[in-house]
């Protein structure tokens, strides 16, 4: 493959944008292993640095990270504790992939603690890609998983409040804990990611966000590098944000400039929705352990495990 010198002495630069072949930015980062994750959860990082430590697999070290926010009953937008459909319904959303291509979802799961192992399970185990609603459930049950009420007091008593108006608004950055999207590189320069979520609060029963959809919520490739996404999921399912992002990277973009323009796609589109209202933050990674993030408002953050350290990391956004 060309690197990007390379390509652009090719005149691959005619490809790129004005903008982009005037300044190019120096990518941030870079080093092995590194996990990233949106918004502020270290604790999600050190669950994966623990593996990468004992110079784990890319895969484990992403189950192990998510899962870590999948029990958090504190964590209302993932897994136990998340906050319920407008009927009262925690329908959980998840998906995973491997340094190999291999891809596993679930979508519209109940009562399972740890959709993103199904999810895995799903890529390891059936023929197929995802799971969905009552499938997946009967799937889980028969592989050992138990049945778990994931609807805590504290989010029961949210959902209460909520159905006295009983208006759907996503709010913008919910306690910056939204969605997970992990990736990580391991030791060997291997990578995977996994994305999992309860979803929109008080979304209609039966809606499904971009999380579980490969290529929106989620997409690695090994080649390349790979990207994830949090907020609403409707954006990003329109433009397939994360294949989107991996795609330009593989066109020579860096991280940065990948999620500068995968957001800039939303906030040109001319869908019934204005962006303005909502958020969307993308993290991207390349090969060399290089990362980028952008979103469309202020607040969004994401947690770097790299060169031993793990910290949060404010990001850049379009809305200012
Ligand atoms: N992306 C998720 C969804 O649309 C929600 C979120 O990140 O808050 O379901």
């Amino acid at each position: 493959m060309l690197n990007r010198r390379e390509f652009l002495q090719a005149g691959g630069a005619a490809l790129l944008s004005p903008t982009l072949t005037e300044a190019l930015p120096i990518a941030e980062g870079g080093g092995l292993p590194m996990a990233i994750c949106t918004w502020d959860r270290l604790k999600a990082n050190e669950a994966a640095k623990a593996v990468l430590e004992k110079k784990g697999r890319a895969l484990d070290a992403v189950e192990a990270g998510v899962k870590v926010q999948e029990a958090d009953p504190n964590d209302t937008s993932v897994g136990y504790g998340g906050l319920p459909d407008r009927d009262g319904h925690v329908t959980l959303d998840a998906c995973i992939m491997d340094e190999k291509g291999n891809a596993g979802a679930v979508t519209y799961l109940e009562h399972i603690m740890h959709p993103i192992s199904v999810a895995r399970l799903v890529m390891e185990k059936t023929p197929h890609v995802m799971l969905s609603g009552a499938g997946a459930l009967r799937f889980a049950l028969a592989n050992g998983f138990k049945k778990t009420n994931l609807l805590t007091p504290q989010s029961e008593k949210i959902w209460k409040e909520w159905l006295k108006t009983a208006k759907y608004k996503p709010i913008v950055n919910v306690e910056r804990h939204d969605t997970i999207g992990m990736l990580v590189l391991d030791a060997q320069g291997d990578m995977s990611g996994a994305c999992t979520t309860s979803g929109m609060a008080f979304k209609l029963n039966g809606r499904v966000g971009d999380s579980p959809i490969i290529g929106a919520g989620l997409y690695v490739d090994n080649e390349v590098g790979g990207a994830c996404a949090t907020g609403v999921g409707e954006f990003v399912m329109r433009t397939l944000g994360s294949f989107l992002l991996v795609e330009l990277m593989r066109q020579g973009r860096t991280p940065q400039q990948a999620c500068e323009e995968a957001i800039g796609r939303i906030v040109k589109g001319k869908t019934k929705d204005d962006f303005r209202d909502f958020q969307v933050g993308y993290l991207a990674v390349n090969k060399k352990g290089e990362y980028g993030a952008y979103s469309i408002q202020q607040g969004f953050n994401f947690a770097l495990y790299q060169n031993g350290q793990n910290r949060v990391i404010e990001s850049d956004y379009w809305l200012k």
